[in-house]
């Protein structure tokens, strides 16, 4: 069998989205994202960085890391994603009147795919994004959920959605205080967020925030605006 790595060196590289040669995502691709949505944070998260909305490229970006282990595409999300949480921190730290500082980012984990997923493409692609965003903030990785069996979240309805997965906290991550940065592929209901927010906490983490590559546009906003 080919590695995936000598792959990725020997296939000419296609953009995800319009599949132009040259480069994953192209610069014209990398301009229709738009600028990255402000995002209100589900409860009990501190924050919510996104890097595009769920509509037209960013649409075909979050297909090429969740069902096509497009590794190129889903490093550059990774990587532009870390570069957001960067700034975001930069601004939340200029914006305190106080002198007290805001405690950075201690860990980086991710909210694990089901495991027939995972069986599939035999990589987990939010732990291949949630590794690229944590070696663009200089922070350690750290799994601290098992994922209980259930439907994926794109299988239920909004009633059924609203309730998020089935998250517990594994060994590395209990105890561990300090702030996290949880990262996942797409923000819809906020469910899963919330709940993986809520497992962090009990796991007696200081603060969480999120990182996401994409947020579903909330109904009557006009997308791409
Ligand atoms: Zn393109």
């Amino acid at each position: 069998m080919v590695s995936r790595s000598l792959i990725d060196v020997v296939a000419p590289l296609r953009c995800f989205s319009c599949g132009a040669a040259g480069l994953n995502p192209c610069v014209t691709c990398i301009d229709a994202l738009g600028s990255p949505p402000v995002v209100s944070a589900p409860g009990g998260l501190d924050g919510v960085v996104a890097l595009c909305r769920y509509h037209g490229v960013g649409r075909d970006l979050l297909t090429a890391i969740k069902y096509q282990n497009d590794r190129p595409a889903t490093r550059w999300a990774g990587e532009r994603l870390g570069r957001a949480v960067a700034e975001y921190e930069a601004e939340r730290e200029a914006e305190r009147e106080c002198a007290r500082r805001v405690e950075p980012i201690g860990w980086v984990t991710w909210v694990p795919a089901r495991r027939s997923r995972r069986r599939r493409h035999g990589v987990d692609p939010g732990r291949v994004l949630a590794a690229e965003v944590a070696r663009a903030i200089d922070a350690p990785l750290v799994r601290a959920f098992r994922r209980g069996p259930g439907p994926g979240q794109t299988e239920l309805g909004r009633s059924d959605r609203l309730v998020g997965p089935d998250l517990r906290l594994v060994g590395p991550a209990r105890g561990r205080g300090g702030r996290c940065l949880v990262v996942d592929d797409v923000m819809t209901t906020g469910a899963t967020l919330r709940v993986a927010g809520a497992a962090l906490r009990h796991g007696s983490v200081s603060g969480v925030t999120a990182a996401v590559v994409a947020v579903t546009p909330p109904p009557g906003e006009v997308p791409g605006r």
